[in-house]
């Protein structure tokens, strides 16, 4: 990573490399090379040695992506703390992994983060050293690396290897507890250049980056597909804001935009979402969850997105898989997550017998390849779950490979509805719902049931908060469009869904949620 961004550096100095939109500061490629310098030597002067774990806790902020590449330069593994964790997830973390020193925020919105560093230093006895962003600490970590020598830092990378751990992500637990996925420079590196080669990314490219640093999507799909290309990285906000983040597309003139879903959703339903101008735009990424039909073609016909690609991935995989290419229509776009990148292999398997399936038949999807993880950080056991004797990786998602090759994902294993023997799945179902023009987004969801084994919930957030959706309506609305064992049995309205940080709803809070509430 350390001589890709050397290169990078060499090739696109004068341009810009990294903006950030609330503070107004800015750096060239020759700028930003100088400042990941000061942070890799402040580093050493802190006698990080390679292997040492150095944990990022923060919002999205320059800081983070120059410690994202120090770290790199050292032979450091960074650790990423999810912005969102409470005390005892924190320290679940910087136990795990094993954290030496960490780099946190202050504090944003309600987190007090040195606050709760301090409530939990006492019990972390790895935990020597704590830097806090924009503090004196910080300016502290540059001023000793002021007084390390170069050849140094020069010394360390020539000790080190692109299959050395670089990076320990944590999944986004969206089906129970993150688990830590140990990534090697040449994992993320490869997997970041190949998802900016099928965007087409080039040193002409902005890309306005609304999705936390802290998850794969923003860190290696972002920042490092972009200077793998000599594009620029745009920081709208230090949290997902939807109105920073078409004002940062207008002001910088972005030419690509990423997301989740509800991201997009989000900023399509500003009040002023015409105001905006967004005609720089060409391309994006959505990606993390799947993205509704009738999204997707407003985020290409109304935010001017028309090569915007979908990709699938996990963490643990890099975590891109598969992409929709440039040249693809809106049926691949909204009906598929591409197809497989350049160097990686992808099989759909039945997940009993874990025998290949043929093209069209739904089940496991595996894949294989240079994206693979090394492992789960200290997780043996769970490591050989998920990735067998020939090193596939068992993605715990359900998919169909089309015979054109594209792979369409039916959802995960884990959230598949049994209804009397019969698989429902719930993708389906909140497509079909989201034509209805009282929803502004749904979650579907299985729920014990004695006859039945389970039942359809579905939970839905009204366009109109004030307004109102009987199950009877809804039932009316489905009558002859949908199966009748897929018709909703319950209805649930809320007001927002239990998210994780990456932007993902948890389905097994609102399983949890339903169960607790009686339905
Ligand atoms: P955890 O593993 O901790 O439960 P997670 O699986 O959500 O959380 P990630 O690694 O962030 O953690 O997400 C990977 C998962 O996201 C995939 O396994 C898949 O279920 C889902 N996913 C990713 N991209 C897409 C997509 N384009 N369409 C549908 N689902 C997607
Ligand atoms: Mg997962």
């Amino acid at each position: 990573i350390g001589a890709n961004l050397a290169r990078a550096v060499e090739r696109f100095g004068d341009r810009d490399a990294l903006v950030d939109v609330p503070s107004g500061r800015r750096w060239t490629y020759a700028e930003f090379g100088e400042a990941v310098e000061e942070v890799a030597l402040g580093l050493l002067a802190k006698g990080v040695a390679k292997g040492d774990r150095v944990g990022i806790w923060a919002v999205n902020c320059p800081e983070w992506v120059l410690v994202q590449y120090a770290t790199a330069r050292i032979g450091a593994i960074m650790v990423n703390v999810n912005p969102a964790y409470r005390v005892h997830e924190l320290e679940y973390v910087l136990a795990q992994s094993g954290i030496e020193v960490l780099i946190a925020s202050v504090e944003h919105k309600s987190s007090d983060y040195r606050r709760m560093v301090e409530q939990v230093r006492a019990r972390c006895p790895a935990l020597r050293d704590v830097v806090y962003i924009g503090d004196p600490t910080w300016h502290g970590l540059v001023r000793a690396g002021a007084g390390v020598r170069p050849e140094r830092l020069a010394e360390r990378e020539a000790q080190l290897s692109s299959d050395d751990p670089v990076n320990i992500q944590y999944t986004s637990g969206t089906t129970g507890f993150p688990k830590g996925a140990t990534l090697s420079h040449h994992n993320i590196l490869n997997n970041g250049y190949f998802v900016g080669e099928t965007v087409g990314y080039t040193e002409r490219d902005r890309i306005c980056l609304p999705v936390p640093f802290y998850h794969c999507f923003g860190m290696v799909m972002g920042n490092l597909g972009a200077t793998s290309h000599g594009a620029c990285v745009v920081i709208p906000a230090p949290s997902f804001d939807a109105a920073a983040t078409l004002r940062a597309v207008e002001r910088e003139r972005c030419t690509s935009l990423y997301g989740v879903p509800t991201m997009f959703i989000a900023e399509l339903g500003l009040p002023d979402f015409a105001a905006y101008d967004l005609s720089t735009l060409r391309t994006g990424i959505m990606a993390g969850s799947p993205c509704p039909a009738e999204v997707m073609k407003r985020v290409v016909g109304e935010m001017n997105m028309a090569e915007v690609a979908i990709c699938y991935g996990m963490t643990e995989t890099s975590p891109v898989s598969t992409q929709t290419r440039r040249e693809d229509d809106l049926e691949r776009r909204t009906g598929t997550v591409g197809r497989v990148l350049p160097h990686i292999e992808v099989k759909v398997v039945d997940p009993a017998t874990g025998v290949t399936l043929e093209r069209g038949e739904a089940g496991e999807l595996c894949t294989r390849g240079y994206s693979v993880m090394r492992g789960y950080w200290n997780e043996p056991e769970r490591t050989a779950e998920a990735i067998d004797d020939s090193h596939w990786m068992h993605t715990g998602d359900l998919a169909v490979m089309r015979e054109d090759g594209y792979v369409v994902i039916v959802g995960r294993i884990k959230d598949m509805i049994i209804r009397g023997g019969e698989n429902v799945y719930p993708r389906e179902i909140e497509e079909f719902l989201h034509s209805h023009p009282k929803i502004s987004d749904v979650q579907v969801i299985g729920v014990p049931d004695e006859k039945y084994g389970e039942e359809i919930m579905a939970c839905v957030i009204l366009r109109d908060r004030a307004g109102t959706l009987s199950r009877e309506e809804l039932a009316r609305y489905c009558r002859g469009r949908l199966a009748h064992y897929k018709v909703p049995r319950y209805l649930r309205i809320l007001d927002a869904f239990p998210m994780t940080v990456s932007g993902k709803v948890r389905k097994i809070e609102l399983r949890e949620q339903a169960a607790g509430r009686g339905f």
